[in-house]
This record gives C-alpha cells, sequence and structure tokens, in this order.
C-alpha cells in the first residue's frame, strides 16, 4: 500500500463500519481504496458494505428506536452529544488530517469544516435539552364540548442519512447528531470519496461515548445501491440527504411507495447581483475567493456574477486580478487556500463545463486548464468565463469548480429575470451601496437564502435550504431541529 507522506504525518483512516454497536468489514472482506486527490496515491483503503450489510444496519436501528429508552429519555441524549462533542474534540487533529487526505481541502479553511460541526454537536445538545416537547394550547370549542388540546412533539423514528463527499465531516455531524438528540436513531451512509470521515465517525461512536448499539450505524460501501436501499427500506421513518438534484430525485421516488418524510439539500447555481452602486473592489475580490476556496466544490458557491453594463470592463478587470493571485496547491501547505478537484472524474466534468462555454460563445479571461506547474494532483486554474449566455450549459449547470462566469445586465429587472433563470434555488448574493434597494433585490430572488455586502446567511442559529430544485426542507435554527420531529395533537379533558 502506498501512503500519503506529508509534514502532517501519513494518515490512514479507520476501515471498518458501525453496525449494532460493532466495528466491523463486511463479510467478504472487499474493500476500495481511498485516494488523496493531492498525490493521487492511494491513502488507505475502507470496508465495501453490502445491501445486506445496510439491511442489517436498518434492523438494529428499528430495533433501537422500537425497543430502548433512546427516544423517550433526554436527559441521557444530552449526556450522549456531551461525550461526542468532547470525543471529536480529543480526535480533531486526526478528523482534520483525514479531510485533507480525502477531499484535499486546504488545512488553512479546515476551521470551518472541523472545529464548526465539532461546536454544533454541543448546540444540539442545548438546544434539544431546551426544548419545549410538550405544549398546551389551552381549551378549544368543539361541537361536543370544550377540549383541551397537547401538542406532543415526538421523534420520527429510524432516520437514513446520506451524505455527499465536499463537506462530508460537516454534513455527517449536520445530518445525524440534530436527528439523535431528537430521538431518533441513525444510519449514516457517507459518500463513496469519503468512506473514512464517516467511518472515524462510528468508531468514536462505538469506543468513546455511551451511545447504545443500534442508536448510531455506519454503513461504509463503494456502491450506489446501498444508499439506494437505505432510501427504500420500509422499516426506515425518514430520509435527510444532502447530494446532486439527480440523486435527489431518485431518493424522492424511492420513498414515495412507504410516504417517507425525505429533507433535501441538492444542488445549486447561485447568482451574485452586483447593483451599481456597489463597492466593485470589496465584493468582487471576495467573491473571487469563495469561488476557489474549496476549488468551487460548494453548493452555496455565487458562480453566476451578473454586472451592471455600466461597470463591467472594470469589474471583468477586478475579478480577473483576485482569479490570478489566487494561492492555489499542496493543501497541506498553510500558504494555499485551494486545493485539487477532489477526483480525475470531478476535474474532467469541470474542464467539460469550461469548454462548453467557450464552444457557446463565451470569452476565456483567464484559466480554463490544468495549471503546469502542478502535474500531479487533481488541480484545475482558477477559471473566469465573461459574456456568457444565461441560457448556454455553463450558466445552467453547477459546475463544482474554481470557475466564475460573468454575464452583464441592464436594470435590476434585467439582474433580478436573470438570477431566477435556473432551475435551482439554493443561494444568492447581493452587493450594493444602497442597503434598503439591496434588500428588495434579494427578496425577489428566488432562493432559499441571500447574503447581502458579504454578511452571511449560513449558520446553526439560522434556517437554511433550497427552494425549486434545490431541496425540500431546511437544516439549522429551530426549524431545523422540527424536522426531526412530528406533532401528535392530543384531545383531552379540561
Ligand atoms: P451525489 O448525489 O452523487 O451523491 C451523494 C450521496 O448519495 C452519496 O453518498 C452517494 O453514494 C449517494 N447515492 C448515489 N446514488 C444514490 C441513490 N440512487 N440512492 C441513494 N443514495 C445514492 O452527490 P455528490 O457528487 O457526492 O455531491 C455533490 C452534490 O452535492 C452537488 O450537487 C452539491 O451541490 C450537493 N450539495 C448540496 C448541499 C446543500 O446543502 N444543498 C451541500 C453540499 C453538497
Amino acid at each position: 500500500m502506498t501512503t500519503v507522506e506529508t509534514e502532517f504525518g501519513v494518515l490512514a483512516g479507520e476501515q471498518r463500519m458501525l453496525i449494532d454497536g460493532e466495528l466491523q468489514h463486511t463479510s467478504s472482506g472487499a474493500t476500495f481504496d481511498v485516494i488523496h486527490p493531492a498525490s493521487e496515491q492511494v491513502a488507505g483503503q475502507a470496508t465495501d458494505g453490502t445491501v445486506e450489510d445496510m439491511s442489517r444496519a436498518v434492523a438494529a436501528a428499528r430495533r433501537a428506536f422500537d425497543e430502548s429508552d433512546w427516544s423517550r429519555d433526554v436527559d441521557f441524549r444530552y449526556h450522549c452529544l456531551h461525550q461526542l462533542h468532547d470525543a471529536f474534540d480529543r480526535n480533531k487533529e486526526r478528523l482534520r488530517r483525514i479531510l485533507i487526505t480525502e477531499v484535499g481541502c486546504p488545512v488553512t479553511v479546515t476551521g470551518s469544516q472541523i472545529e464548526s460541526p465539532i461546536d454544533e454537536v454541543r448546540h444540539w445538545a442545548e438546544h434539544g435539552k431546551a426544548f419545549e416537547y410538550l405544549v398546551d394550547t389551552g381549551v378549544h370549542p368543539t361541537q361536543m364540548g370544550p377540549a383541551r388540546r397537547k401538542i406532543h412533539y415526538e421523534p420520527i423514528g429510524v432516520v437514513g442519512a446520506i451524505t455527499p463527499w465536499n463537506v462530508p465531516f460537516y454534513l455527517n455531524v449536520a445530518e445525524t447528531v440534530p436527528a439523535l438528540m431528537a430521538g431518533n436513531t441513525v444510519v449514516l451512509k457517507p459518500a463513496q470519496l469519503t468512506p473514512w470521515s464517516g467511518s472515524e465517525y462510528g468508531r468514536i461512536v462505538a469506543e468513546e461515548t455511551d451511545i447504545p448499539a443500534g442508536v448510531f450505524n455506519v454503513v461504509v460501501s463503494n456502491a450506489n445501491e446501498v444508499g439506494a436501499a437505505l432510501s427504500a427500506d420500509p422499516r426506515v421513518d425518514m430520509i435527510t440527504f444532502t447530494g446532486s438534484t439527480a440523486t435527489g430525485r431518485a431518493i424522492l421516488a424511492a420513498g414515495a411507495p412507504t410516504v417517507k418524510k425525505t429533507l433535501l439539500e441538492l444542488g445549486g447555481k447561485s447568482a451574485h447581483i452586483v447593483l451599481d452602486d456597489a463597492d466593485l473592489n470589496s465584493a468582487l475580490p471576495m467573491a473571487a475567493m469563495m469561488a476557489c476556496v474549496m476549488s468551487g466544490q460548494s453548493c452555496i458557491l455565487p458562480s453566476r456574477i451578473l454586472l451592471p453594463r455600466s461597470r463591467y470592463d472594470e469589474g471583468v478587470e477586478i475579478l480577473k486580478s483576485s482569479m490570478e493571485n489566487f494561492p492555489y496547491g499542496d493543501p497541506w501547505d498553510p500558504g494555499n487556500m485551494q486545493g485539487p478537484q477532489i477526483s480525475d472524474g470531478q476535474r474532467k466534468k469541470v474542464l467539460g463545463l469550461i469548454r462548453s462555454g467557450i464552444d457557446s460563445g463565451a470569452r476565456l479571461v483567464t484559466g480554463g486548464g490544468i495549471p503546469e506547474h502542478l502535474p500531479t494532483g487533481y488541480y484545475t486554474q482558477p477559471t473566469l468565463l465573461a459574456d456568457v449566455d444565461p441560457d448556454s450549459q455553463v450558466a445552467q449547470e453547477e459546475i463544482f469548480g474554481p470557475v466564475l462566469t460573468v454575464t452583464p445586465y441592464d436594470t435590476d429587472d434585467d439582474a433580478i429575470a436573470i438570477a431566477n433563470n435556473s432551475i435551482y434555488g439554493l443561494s444568492g448574493e447581493v452587493s450594493g451601496g444602497d442597503v434598503d434597494r439591496a434588500f428588495a433585490v434579494a427578496t425577489r430572488m428566488r432562493t432559499g437564502n441571500v447574503t447581502i455586502n458579504g454578511k452571511s446567511h449560513f449558520g446553526i442559529t439560522s434556517p437554511f435550504g433550497g427552494t425549486k430544485q434545490s431541496g425540500l426542507g431546511r437544516r439549522n435554527g429551530d426549524e431545523g431541529y422540527r424536522e426531526y420531529l412530528e406533532g401528535k395533537t392530543i384531545g383531552m379533558p379540561e
């Protein structure tokens, strides 16, 4: 086995999955490789779980929900989540190295993917402890006489959590921890490219917390059928999913026969409307940074820049210089803020979309290919395409690379129409000198979230999610916690 050699040390993550309290390999012993995208080397292996393994995990979660006190004992859950928080904190440098090894995320920007989700475990423990699970709504008149009504908020049951590779540890936590705190049992299916961010979570639960057997399971696999089996299983009450819109559609269809509750956070193609009174020297370098910092592998990235025609050339020039000076390369080097794409396949997809943009008449301002000085690793040059037709493929499809497209517009109404010309509606951004005008534009964007003048919409205390084909339901905030509960209305004597 070739290993990843870096000044931060060699790292191979936990190979085993967690089913019914036991860390285990799949019965055949089959494994698959984890590739470090910065070196293209095999970093190690993960067990290659099967549909049969998934079935055993679902059975364990079903039994733990139906037969243990987990769903009713909020104090015990609070205790276990604080243990989980502390255990993650003790393991945080190992989790960070796994993240960099699997994804190629630059070490400098790992805080939001390691420290933030660890803090969020404590947040959900406190939120769940303080939550009012029984609400007395008072006495209501009925034709049969007055009735008191109480609403009892109860966990949904067995939750299947399916996650993508772009921010794996963060999303593994975001999808499972509020579900657990609300009293559900969970089966997590991490993405093929990032199995260790899931299997390490399983190891930590098994070895360092009192979370009972069956309450939390992780099934690692290299096959899409294993996630498909989870989303179709009649013993599963809810699916929480983050990933592409195409897979989201398949999950909705698979859950239809059993009318499964489905929480979907899907793809995006967000627009950044730069108004004619904006401070371009502040807004645009930040826009370039957002495009590059996770190699563009971010669902909320405002990748379509809409510039007023009156300031178009000035804006394109600022973006060009920001992208040309962006530090990228080896993710273990703290000087770099952009690493490689996660895989050769992802980079080919990004380069193909850039080519389609040029073929449809866009102007390549900078970048567009593989950097000559980085022949090893799946690196892509920060890329700027100008004069992009808003109906073209590169303006309509999610790129997931360090690429910005620029399109000119004439009036605010035109800008809003171009921004809304998308099947997606995840997020968006407005920059402008007059904040009231920017706010008015933000309210007309058909998306779940908008940032004005760099002030982020994203955080654990506020609901986050998509409209249109970017998703169903919300994470974060009290709204996000309630997604994992169902209110039962009980009518009773006064
Ligand atoms: P993907 O949809 O290919 O895979 C996501 C997960 O689904 C993986 O675990 C995969 O194994 C599993 N899967 C694949 N086919 C399945 C099926 N038929 N049934 C059940 N599960 C199945 O997505 P990806 O390429 O891993 O991630 C990138 C996508 O995720 C992008 O579109 C990005 O926008 C999206 N994303 C969205 C958000 C958000 O909050 N909206 C956040 C991060 C990523």
